[in-house]
């Protein structure tokens, strides 16, 4: 009697153990199509958010109303930018040392095209020089930003040979301006107001140009589109 209620405890233990590694494996199994089914699915790219990052951010998106995070901002690796036989710029132009490294490769690429140095007429502008010196009908007009929302006050745009309007620059210097609209994105500048107010936040300006990096700017370029657009700015 003992000896039977002892094998049936064994046969009953026997199969609680039994149905318990059937359930574990039928986990494991689960878990293991799971994760068989992640795998199949291409990693999603790290979706970036240009309007989010830091002031000093070379990727970092400003406009009109979109303004920095500090207003008075301004970069710590300012360098001049040299004159040379292929790039000339005003005394006391600044940038960032990176977009000034990228603008002496791009002056050097368009000298070797035209013979002619590319000229610089404005750079880095301050938070107080933009306050204080562009009037404030320049800022309602659409084509100069405040204080604080300005790409120039980045330390990585700058203006090149006159800052007039889009007929009258394109009257000047359209050769000029379609070698750097070919090419500017292979030394990481980008033209930033190429559509309108609407879609950019100021007027088209053929002569503005901002540093992105070389792989963000040709990424604009192969999709024809702004930063702006590319951020979705138009939607904020
Ligand atoms: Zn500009």
């Amino acid at each position: 009697m003992v000896v039977r209620s002892i094998l049936r405890c064994f046969l009953l233990f026997g199969l609680v153990l039994w149905g318990c590694s059937s359930v574990e494996e039928e986990i494991f199994l689960d878990t293991w199509s799971v994760q068989e089914t992640i795998f199949e699915v291409p990693f999603e790219e790290e979706v970036i958010n240009y309007v989010q990052l830091a002031d000093d951010d070379v990727q970092k998106f400003v406009s009109a109303g979109q303004g920095l995070w500090d207003a008075q901002y301004a970069p710590e690796d300012l360098v001049s930018i040299p004159s040379s036989e292929h790039l000339k710029a005003g005394s006391n132009h600044r940038l960032r040392e990176e977009a000034a490294g990228a603008l002496d490769q791009l002056s050097l690429a368009f000298f070797e095209e035209f013979q002619k140095p590319l000229v610089v007429v404005s750079a880095y502008r301050s938070y107080s020089y933009q306050k204080n010196t562009i009037s404030e009908s320049c800022k309602q007009s659409g084509y100069c930003a405040r204080e604080g929302e300005s790409e120039h006050q980045l330390g990585l745009a700058l203006d090149l040979w006159e800052t007039t309007n889009e007929e009258k620059f394109l009257a000047k210097y359209q050769e000029y301006y379609d070698w750097l609209a070919e090419h500017a994105h292979m030394y990481g500048f980008h033209q930033s107001y190429q559509k309108g107010r609407e879609v950019d936040g100021y007027f088209i300006e053929p002569w503005h140009w901002r540093y992105l990096g070389v792989e963000l700017a040709s990424e604009l370029y192969e999709k024809s589109i702004t930063f702006a657009e590319y951020v979705g700015y138009g939607a904020l």
